[in-house]
């Protein structure tokens, strides 16, 4: 990717952009599935981007990660012991799954550059992707899922946006798939985008995941690199959760456990 006068941008409409000042351009790939930058910034320390849309940066990946894990985990009505993770290359969803204290993590990325260059600039991150209880796979976790046949407490979807290799993730047909792999009890979350700029997103997931498991339960948090800010999670609804004590996070704790299922009215009408 070029770089205009050392800020990268990430555009949100023809009308909007969010620009970083970037101090150093650190790698810029195409891979068999998409084209992968990472730049290190003043603001938010290094920033790893794919088809020019922010996936992590250093200062605030503890909020997406933390809110992917932690909401599920806890409204789970038994105790998460295994997670299949779809995605997450980048190994922050594995970190958090393994402080929550789960022993069986599979982790089932496309694209093995993604997971090459997060162990090269992000090993803090990147270490969990080695931990004996986690299973790296390579492969396309849509074909994954498919033909499983070991169950999971927990499948976390952690992709990129339903474009490309991620489009096949926000299907009813994938969805169907999932609920056959995950033990009874079981949750499965998917990111699903900025209700703002990418309303379709959170439409898609929750149709998706209302027509396998009959309900959908959507919640948000605030995370400022990701477009508009205001990013949404949507899930399978577990129902009366279970009492377990909740330990906060950096950003997470049982206040935003509370708050964060509490949708504005524009998000409650998208998703009617
Ligand atoms: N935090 C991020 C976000 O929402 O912007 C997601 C980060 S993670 C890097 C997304 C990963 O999903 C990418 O590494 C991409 O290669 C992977 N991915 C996309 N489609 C996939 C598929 N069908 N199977 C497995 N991994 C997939």
């Amino acid at each position: 990717m070029k770089l205009i006068e050392n800020w990268f941008s990430e555009r949100y409409s023809d009308n909007l952009q969010l620009s970083f000042r970037v101090s150093d351009q650190l790698l810029s790939i195409k891979t068999d599935f998409q084209r992968i930058d990472l730049f290190d910034t003043y603001d938010f320390g290094k920033l790893l981007t794919i088809d020019g849309t922010v996936q992590m940066a250093e200062k605030d990946e503890h909020i997406y990660h933390e809110m992917i894990t932690m909401v599920p985990f806890y409204l789970a009505t038994k105790r998460p012991e295994s997670a299949l993770v779809i995605g997450g290359g980048d190994g922050g969803t594995a970190r958090r799954l393994l402080d929550l204290g789960l022993s069986k993590i599979v982790n089932v990325e496309i694209d093995s550059q993604v997971v090459e260059l997060s162990r090269r600039f992000f090993p803090e991150i990147a270490s969990s992707l080695s931990d004996p209880r986690v299973n790296l796979i390579i492969d396309d976790g849509i074909k994954y899922v498919s033909r499983s046949k070991e169950k999971f407490d927990m499948v976390i979807i952690d992709s990129t946006d339903p474009v490309g290799p991620a489009e096949g993730l926000f299907t009813a047909e994938f969805y169907g798939d999932v609920k056959r792999i995950l033990n009874d009890g079981g949750v499965a979350v998917t990111q699903s985008g900025s209700p703002f700029y990418q309303p379709f997103a959170i439409r898609k997931a929750t149709g998706a995941i209302r027509s396998a498991f009959g309900n959908s339960l959507s919640y948000l948090a605030f995370i400022p690199t990701y477009p508009s800010g205001l990013w949404s999670f949507t899930m399978n609804d577990p129902g009366t959760g279970r009492n377990e004590e909740i330990r906060p996070a950096r950003y997470f704790n049982k206040d935003i456990l509370e708050g964060c299922v509490r949708l504005p009215q524009f998000v409650k009408e998208l998703i009617a």
